[in-house]
C-alpha cells in the first residue's frame, strides 16, 4: 500500500500514481509518462484528432505545421525546403 506524498491518499492499487490528486509516486514513473504523453502529443492520429476537433480546421493545420517545423533540425528544414523548391519548380516550369 502507497502513501501518496501530496494529499495522503493510501492507495491500494498497484498504479503508478494516486487515484485522487493524479500525482505520481515515483519522479521516474512521471517523467516516463510525460514522455509517452509527449509522444502520443506529436503522433500523427493525435495531429488528426485536434485538426478536426478544432472549430477552425484551417487554422489547426496551420499551428501543427508550425509545431512540426519547429521541431525540425536545421538540416532537416533545409532539405524540407530543397524538396519544396525541387516540387514548386516541377509542377509550375512546364
Ligand atoms: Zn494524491
Amino acid at each position: 500500500m502507497k502513501k501518496c506524498p501530496y494529499c495522503g491518499f493510501e492507495n491500494q492499487e498497484p498504479t503508478p500514481r494516486c487515484p485522487e490528486c493524479g500525482g505520481y509516486y515515483s519522479k521516474i514513473i512521471e517523467l516516463i509518462d510525460q514522455a509517452a504523453a509527449e509522444e502520443e502529443k506529436n503522433s500523427g492520429a493525435a495531429r488528426y484528432r485536434r485538426i478536426i476537433q478544432s472549430g477552425n480546421i484551417k487554422q489547426a493545420i496551420i499551428s501543427e505545421i508550425r509545431q512540426i517545423v519547429d521541431g525540425l533540425s536545421g538540416q532537416a528544414k533545409l532539405t524540407l525546403w530543397v524538396v519544396f523548391v525541387f516540387v514548386f519548380a516541377l509542377v509550375f516550369a512546364f
